[in-house]
């Protein structure tokens, strides 16, 4: 993946896009919102800048890890887009940083053709990823929605505990128990989790999972689903051969075990 194409991707939607911006007022996230930019080409950064403008966002940039986490604490953005290749070292460092001092929402810039690196972003709670080379629409059209399911989450949250067998969700704390013991749960995990157990009983797909979990543009592998699921089972203490909580659902999807049940 070469600078030159992404500066000439960014530039074509650029040109495309000249014309009369669409209008702010049918945007469901409302208001002028902030993105900060963590990436050190400029050949990125000033393309993508104007074509936020254009889009109805502000940005700012921030060349480095450290320069990243000084602004985001100075002045907390509403999102950030985050590099993996730094100057003075690696994206995940700053992913895994903010995570741990706020729900800021973290969309990773990954290179073609890197899973490992897009998984290892999503473990580490970034909310979603765009491969390189990307177009400045196609961003702004992740940074809407990423924002409007991040906005989604406050009413979710007032939902209050939820307990299902031995299995006990804090949506407050954003905890989760076993037994009266502390889960230690991964963001993702513990969102697989809320989902199933919020429509316990009932089978919910694949799809579904995916879209709601991670992003409705997943186009990455599958098998994360499985391997945190997989996880899930293993600290929830359940057999994956005889699973009491969570059931699998050949070709369909999962399903958590209805109070009745247990
Ligand atoms: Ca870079």
């Amino acid at each position: 993946m070469t600078t030159r194409a992404v500066t000439a991707a960014v530039a074509t939607t650029t040109d495309r896009q000249a014309a009369p911006a669409r209008t702010p007022s049918l945007d469901p996230v409302a208001g002028r919102r902030t993105i900060l930019m963590v990436e050190d080409e400029e050949s990125i950064t000033q393309p993508l800048a104007e074509a936020l403008a254009r889009e109805g966002f502000d940005s700012r940039v921030a060349g480095t890890v450290a320069q990243a986490l000084e602004e985001a604490d100075r002045r907390p953005p509403d999102l950030v887009l985050l590099d993996v290749m730094l100057p003075d070292g690696s994206g995940y460092e700053v992913c895994r940083t903010l995570r741990e001092r706020s729900k800021v929402p973290i969309i990773m810039l990954t290179a073609r053709g890197e899973e490992t690196d897009r998984i290892v972003g999503l473990e580490l709670g970034a909310d979603d990823y765009i491969v390189k080379p990307f177009s400045a629409r196609e961003v702004a059209a992740r940074i809407r929605a990423v924002l409007r399911r991040s906005e989604a989450e406050p009413a979710n949250e007032q939902e209050g505990p939820l307990t299902i067998g031995p299995v006990r969700l804090d949506s407050d704390r954003r905890s989760a128990e076993l037994n009266g013991e502390p889960l230690d749960l991964t963001r993702k995990e513990w969102e697989l989790l809320r989902m199933l157990m919020s429509e316990a009983g009932a089978v919910i797909n694949r799809e579904r999972l995916i879209d709601e979990v991670w992003d409705t543009n997943w186009y990455g592998s599958t098998k994360t689903l499985d391997v945190h699921v997989s996880s899930l089972r293993k600290k929830l203490g359940d057999d994956p051969q005889k699973p009491r909580l969570i059931h699998t659902v050949r070709g369909v999807g999962f399903r958590f075990s209805a109070a009745d049940e247990l």
